[in-house]
């Protein structure tokens, strides 16, 4: 499976897991019990893989970039740590397999790959943002507020926000566009003090990482979280991947300058060559995207391990 492109771990045969889901981005496999015999000795989890796919204007794309995957999981893993007082996180063990079947991570995705907590998923994208830019700047223009939060006015894409809001969205289904929302829909869907909750827990974690970024010369304009609940607690617990390039905007604080679209720590070098002449690709057409050039798929690889190397401040390989 391992080819130009990254790892395909949609279809990989895991002993002791059996394939249950592909996002765009991630494959959930959950333990195959026959074969454990029994329970998973860590409980009732999921092991959620970070393939090298990688997604621009909703189409996945070819080839995907490689390390990608594990780039992305091993940011996750350094902010939960530092979220962990903050808001209890999913991950049960990173630990690789020592023989196959044992229910530990396996060899082929170590790296990659955590064994979490199954939560019941709250039917929300929680985003908070600091900064203006990208469907918030789209609705400021509208009518000078965003997801139902009015704003003062005067502000131009890459605007500093008098104060961080809440930002909900409702979660697509794969190949659509999620929606942006008010808090009071959001309360309507799972509950006054479920969404109060999600809210200031969003706020909370935005605000702690936003800080962390800042002291790296990196701001985190926006991010987007997912919660769950422990169906065994009924703790709401932080899943899914948090505060990376796929989550986030992470721009260079030294070339910040409102006004403009922002440099950024990810996928941007894909976007601008799909948008631009050079590829050819009509976005309003039913077509495809085309491949990906090699030198789009290294820069992009680059900027991902910069993110990564800037934010934590180690080198990953
Ligand atoms: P998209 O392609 O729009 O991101 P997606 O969010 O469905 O779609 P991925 O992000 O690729 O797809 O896959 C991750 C999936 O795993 C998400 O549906 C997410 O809600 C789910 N998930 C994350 N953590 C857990 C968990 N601890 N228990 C159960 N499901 C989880
Ligand atoms: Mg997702």
């Amino acid at each position: 499976a391992q080819s130009p492109g990254g790892l395909d771990t949609a279809h990989l045969d895991l002993p002791g897991w059996r394939h249950v889901y592909s996002g765009k981005v991630r494959d959930l496999y959950e333990p195959d019990l026959a074969l454990l015999g029994g329970a998973h000795p860590l409980g009732d989890v999921v092991l959620v893989v970070a393939s090298d796919r990688v997604s621009a204007f909703d189409h996945v794309l070819s080839p995907g970039i490689p390390d990608k995957g594990v780039i992305l999981t091993q940011l996750s893993l350094w902010w939960f740590d530092r979220l962990a007082d903050l808001v209890p996180h999913h991950v049960v063990s990173t630990e690789a397999s020592a023989m196959p079947g044992d229910g530990l991570v396996p060899d082929v995705v170590a790296g990659r790959a955590m064994i979490c907590r199954r939560l019941e998923m709250f039917p929300v994208e929680c985003v908070a943002r600091g900064y203006l830019t990208g469907s918030g700047l789209v609705e400021y223009r509208v009518d000078r507020t965003v997801c139902g939060v009015p704003l003062p006015e005067g502000l131009v894409d890459g605007s500093r926000l008098p104060e961080a809001i809440f930002t909900p969205a409702t979660k697509a289904e794969v190949g659509e566009h999620d929606e942006n929302v008010s808090f009071e829909v959001v309360a309507q869907s799972i509950g006054i003090e479920a969404a109060t909750r999600l809210r200031d827990l969003t706020l909370a974690v935005y605000s702690r990482a936003e800080e962390i970024a800042r002291e790296r010369g990196v701001i985190l304009a926006d991010t987007k979280l997912e919660f769950g609940v422990d169906p065994v607690t009924g703790a709401t617990v932080l899943g899914d991947e948090v505060l990376t390039p796929d989550s986030s905007r992470f721009w260079p604080a030294d070339e910040w300058q409102p006004g403009r679209a922002q440099p950024s720590f990810d996928k941007q070098h894909v976007r601008d060559w799909l948008a631009s002449g050079a590829s050819g690709w009509d976005r309003a057409s039913d077509a495809p995207p085309p491949e990906l050039p090699a030198g789009v798929v290294e820069r992009t690889r680059e900027r991902y391990l910069e993110a990564y190397e800037r934010i934590t401040g180690e080198s990953l390989f």
